[in-house]
């Protein structure tokens, strides 16, 4: 599609994420909440729903929601009641869902987006309310028949819906990387797309740039990964572009993203929607949250990822960039705050962990917890470099690769075996300078002539002559001297 006309329509997203909770116990049942276990082994009578079984509300989930709404700078609602949510589906055993309709515990909070340097956008929290999953479906196992797993109904879920603030898919692409962060950092959900702890849906309309009203909005499922919900939303915007371009009207309906072909296919519309028929959900009592129960709550709070944030571009002086990379999951900041404790040159450590590290541990497909360095070595290693004893260079391919393998070391100890520590000892460099001088006396004389750049070459081959041990901001100055006479 054109720029021009891309350009000349304005895309309203909404997003609903699911996220289950790493409760050890169903929300309303004592079964056991866990994935992967063999099918239809963590049901109970509770969880079937059968006759004469009573729910009962999981406090942990209640603490986890408190938890996930006051850092979405959520109001927490002090009364609240469950509700019914009524449809017949397989893998639904009660016929119920049992979930928080006209009263969700959370309401009216906001996240800040970082879009790049320095640039922020608002999204406003509608809600979060607790619910259940429900059972599995699964399609793929037996040639003829669908079989149900119901070990997942009964999971406790929240629901976090937002205002239709969002306006593109690298927007949602960021929203739901700082919702996942912030469960993962909270500790009260895998953030597992793949296997679907973390689900998103999309709402997504077009309308005209500057059009009051909104476009009719279509609802997009199905999505496994992050990129994914960037990329359906994507499709979804063109494709209703060019709908309202022919003048077709759009239908609101449920879609699928199809990720193979890039592209949704309509499920259902909204005439054959579900009514659900909620009601009162009578066997579980109403809820109240005291203003005591958030506070102790809060005081729980593990730092946030924000805080971090402010920390490292405010205090630290660290680019929106690396501070965003470092808070990336919370160990990998952990090992950061625990390197900042050994160093003050927080750039070189920021570089570091956003550089080697991360590649080393990409490569070997390792967490941050398993990486063989401490921190403090790391630190010692960057103190080696600020005090010029070896360069940037030297470290990054020969000493850093051979810690990992020696990591009971110091980074001193094996410079010295290496015999990687440099030259800043001026005789010893001007010694190399004049070799190097000797060596290339066409390129003295062009440079004489006026030839500047190639004070670079000289350096180079001072490199090779001193096997990249002369300090090189030592050895710039003393060459750019040396050249000049
Ligand atoms: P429904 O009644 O279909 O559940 P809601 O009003 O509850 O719809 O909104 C569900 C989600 O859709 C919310 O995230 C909301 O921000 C979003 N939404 C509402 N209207 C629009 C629209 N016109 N375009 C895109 N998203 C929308
Ligand atoms: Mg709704």
């Amino acid at each position: 599609m054109t720029k021009e006309l891309l350009d000349k329509y304005e895309a309203v997203i909404g997003l609903e994420v699911h996220a289950q909770m790493l409760t050890k116990t169903k929300a309303y049942s004592n079964d056991v909440n866990e994935y992967g276990a063999r099918p239809n082994t963590n049901i109970s009578a509770v969880t079937l729903g059968h006759p004469g079984t009573l729910p009962k509300m999981n406090k942990k989930t209640i603490e986890f929601a408190i938890k996930l709404g006051l850092s979405l700078n959520c109001e927490i609602a002090d009364h609240q009641y469950f509700a019914r949510k009524n449809y017949f589906y397989p893998d639904l055993p009660k016929g119920y869902q049992i979930t928080q309709d006209k009263t969700p515990i959370c309401t009216n909070g906001h996240v800040d987006l970082k879009m790049g340097e320095g640039v922020v956008k608002k999204i406003g929290i509608t809600r979060i309310h607790m619910e259940e999953d429900a059972g599995k479906s699964i399609h793929d196992v037996d040639v003829y028949d669908t079989l149900v797993d119901l070990n997942r109904a009964g999971t406790p879920l929240l629901e976090i819906v937002t205002e239709p603030d969002l306006r593109s898919g690298d927007e949602a692409y960021a929203y739901v990387t700082e919702i996942r962060q912030l469960v993962r950092y909270l500790e009260i959900c895998d953030g597992n797309m793949e296997e679907g702890s973390l689900r998103c849906d999309a709402n997504v309309s077009v309308r005209l740039k500057g059009a009051e009203e909104f476009g009719t909005k279509v609802e997009v499922k199905n999505m496994n990964s992050i990129r994914n919900v960037q990329r359906a939303i994507n499709f979804e915007i063109e494709r209703q572009i060019e709908m309202v371009e022919k003048n077709e009207p759009i239908a609101q309906e449920t879609r699928s993203f199809d990720a193979v072909n890039t592209r949704t296919i309509s499920m259902r519309t909204k005439e054959a929607a579900n009514d659900y028929r909620y009601f009162p959900e009578p066997d579980l009592q109403p809820l109240s949250v005291t203003k005591e129960h958030v506070q102790a709550v809060k005081d729980e709070m593990p730092v946030l990822p924000n805080a971090l944030f402010e920390k490292y571009t405010k205090e630290l002086s660290l680019s929106d960039y690396d501070a965003s990379n470092i808070i990336s999951t919370k160990p990998f900041a952990a090992y950061f705050e625990l390197l900042i404790q050994y160093t003050k040159n927080y750039k070189a450590a920021a570089n570091w962990m956003n550089g080697d590290v991360r590649s080393y541990l990409n490569q070997q497909g390792k967490t941050i917890e398993e990486f063989p360095i401490t921190p403090e070595k790391l630190a010692a290693l960057i103190a080696l470099i600020d005090e010029g004893k070896v360069s940037n260079t030297i470290a990054s391919q020969k000493l850093f690769p051979a810690l990992l393998e020696n990591s009971e070391k110091s980074p001193q100890a094996i410079a010295e075996e290496l015999n990687l520590v440099q030259d800043s000892d001026e005789s010893s460099i001007k010694g190399f300078i004049d070799e190097v001088i000797k060596q290339h006396p066409s390129e003295v004389e062009r440079y004489k002539g006026g030839e500047k750049q190639l004070v670079g070459f000289f350096m180079g081959q001072l490199m090779k002559v001193s096997k990249g041990k002369a300090d090189p901001k030592a050895a710039n100055k003393l060459m750019r001297e040396m050249l000049e006479n």
